[in-house]
């Protein structure tokens, strides 16, 4: 469903990516990881077009990012993305912060959205929330509304930079749990994290990227028994 060849990307004279490639198919499961400037984020946003790239071809789900502006609005409408920062709209409610893409972009219905609202905020069981704001909620459910309200767009990808990374540790459960869920149910997903349990359990591939490039990539089992590049190896070591 995702298809990066030759991708590059600078900042100004800085060399971010060099030259990824990743296909990611229907329903795979990925985990992204690696040091901290090694690209991740900016992979990521690529894939979404928050961030132009100067070589190469993403496409996603048939869409080319390249074609100009009417396949970058079709794939920001298949393709949800959590944030490490939350980025919940603080003066509307939990259940407006849903309701807000499905009515402005969709063109959903008031009411038809409200319902759609609710059903993935009792998905990720933050139901009885809906009518508070985001500053009443701890980290961890204001994480899982940001994961509602992505849903709520019915996207056949999803994003996620770290998006644990920011909670504090009794809250990171929670918020691992609904993404199991999410995988359970046949989400495609795109994950950096440095969860590597997480990885281990849900992950059909685990991709560790360095210095802008993708270094390795491979099924959990072997990636963390076996690791083959010596970069991946002195990465996994220092988080043991
Ligand atoms: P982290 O684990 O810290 O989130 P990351 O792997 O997500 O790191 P990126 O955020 O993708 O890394 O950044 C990759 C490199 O690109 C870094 O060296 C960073 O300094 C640089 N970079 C990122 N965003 C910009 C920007 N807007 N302008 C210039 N350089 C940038
Ligand atoms: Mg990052």
């Amino acid at each position: 469903i995702i298809a990066i060849s030759g991708l590059q990307k600078w900042y100004d004279s800085f060399h971010a990516l060099k030259d990824i490639d990743l296909d990611v198919q229907r329903g795979e499961r990925i985990v992204i990881c690696g040091p901290s400037g090694s690209g991740k984020s900016t992979l990521i946003r690529c894939i979404n077009s928050l961030e132009r790239y100067q070589g190469g071809r993403i496409v996603v789900d048939g869409f080319d990012l390249g074609e100009g502006e009417k396949s970058i609005d079709a794939v920001r409408g298949e393709v949800g993305m959590v944030f490490q920062q939350f980025n919940l709209f603080p003066h509307l409610t939990v259940k407006q912060n849903c309701m807000l893409a499905p009515m402005r972009v969709r063109g959903i219905a008031r009411d038809r959205a409200a319902e759609l609202a609710m059903t993935y905020l009792e998905r990720v069981r933050i139901a009885e929330q809906a009518e508070k704001y985001p500053a009443e909620l701890s980290g961890g459910q204001q994480q899982r509304v940001a994961i509602a309200r992505a849903l709520c767009m019915n996207p056949k990808v999803m994003l996620f930079d770290e998006p644990t990374s920011a909670l504090d540790p009794e809250m990171v459960k929670e918020v691992l749990d609904t993404m199991v869920g999410l995988a359970e149910d046949g989400m495609t997903m795109l994950c950096v994290t440095h969860e590597m349990g997480f990885a281990r359990s849900v992950a059909d591939r685990v991709i560790f990227m360095d210095r802008g490039e993708i270094i390795e990539s491979d099924k959990p089992g072997p990636f963390f028994a076996n690791p083959k590049n010596p970069r991946t190896q002195a990465f996994l070591g220092q988080l043991l």
